[in-house]
């Protein structure tokens, strides 16, 4: 799995900060960024933290690009619905040969990852097997209807791999940039980062925030799973039960700082 931080907006706590500040002064807009050292901003923005003042930290976005993960985990990224996505497509792009991301679990069983490695080896055979034919009918077709053979042969691939695809697995790897704004990040890092969540897309939101951490320490010091931003898990009876020991690991945490 690779997660790259791709581009954030410049001077983030700054403008995070310019942005409240005009909530709470009279300045003009041309003198708003006026006395906002680092120790103020870092100041403003700690205190924006700590009453929940989340709004104004839509104006920062950062931009990811993360590799190497499976459908199963691009799934539940993109279930969060505010952000802005864009994902290789399983149509434009021939599948045949297909790589997958293995689950460590499965990865340390012999039995299952044998069984595991042949059924991929099965469905890409499949895959092929599927696509071929369709390419080859889908080209007939085309050149009956009067198109040139070259041209008809790679719109019967495109629209092979349309329903080809309908065999990939869940464990098919991916590639996906996404854009978030600090306050959806908020929200993406409480739910993911916490212990219930599943352990691909965790090591994912894991990652994301040591990069935020690096670029704006006082926005995501307090950023993390919901026991550690809120004081309290929201799991009810699926807790983990571990606050204690999730709160002291991100605290002392060097993995978000390095
Ligand atoms: C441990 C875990 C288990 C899960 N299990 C399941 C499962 O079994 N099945 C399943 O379907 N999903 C499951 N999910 C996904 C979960 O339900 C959310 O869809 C996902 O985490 C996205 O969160 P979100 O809606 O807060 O994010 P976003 O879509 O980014 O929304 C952010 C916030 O904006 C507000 N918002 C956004 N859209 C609306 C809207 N239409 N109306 C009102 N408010 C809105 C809400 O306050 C929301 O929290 C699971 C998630 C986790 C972490």
């Amino acid at each position: 799995m690779k997660v790259l931080l791709l581009a954030h907006t410049p001077e983030p706590e700054k403008v995070i900060a310019t942005a409240a500040k005009l909530c709470y002064s009279s300045s003009d807009i041309s003198s708003l960024k006026d006395g906002l050292t680092e120790e103020k901003t870092a100041e403003f923005v700690n205190m924006l933290a700590a009453i929940g003042h989340e709004s104004v930290m839509e104006h920062v976005s950062f931009t990811f690009g993360i590799e190497g993960i499976s459908r199963a985990c691009s799934h539940q990224l993109v279930r969060h619905r505010i952000a802005s996505y864009s994902q290789k497509s399983q149509r434009y792009v021939n599948e045949n040969g297909f790589d997958f991301i293995t689950p460590p679990a499965i990865e340390a069983l012999p039995e299952a990852k044998a069984e595991f490695d042949r059924q991929m080896a099965a469905l890409t055979e499949s895959y092929n097997k599927i696509a071929d034919l369709l390419t080859e009918s889908h080209k007939q077709q085309f050149i009956a209807e009067g198109m040139d053979e070259k041209t008809a042969a790679s719109k019967a691939r495109k629209m092979a791999n349309e329903d080809a695809r309908f065999l990939l697995p869940n464990a098919c790897e991916t590639k996906i940039v996404v854009t978030m704004n600090v306050r959806s990040l908020f929200n993406f890092f409480q739910h993911r980062c916490c212990n219930r969540a599943q352990w691909e897309i965790r090591a994912v939101a894991d990652e994301m925030l040591r990069l935020c951490c690096e670029v704006a320490p006082n926005v995501f010091g307090r950023s993390g799973p919901s026991c550690v931003m809120t004081g309290r898990c929201p799991e009810g009876k699926m807790t983990c039960g571990k606050m204690k020991e999730v709160e002291v690991e991100i605290q002392g945490a060097e993995k978000w700082v390095s």
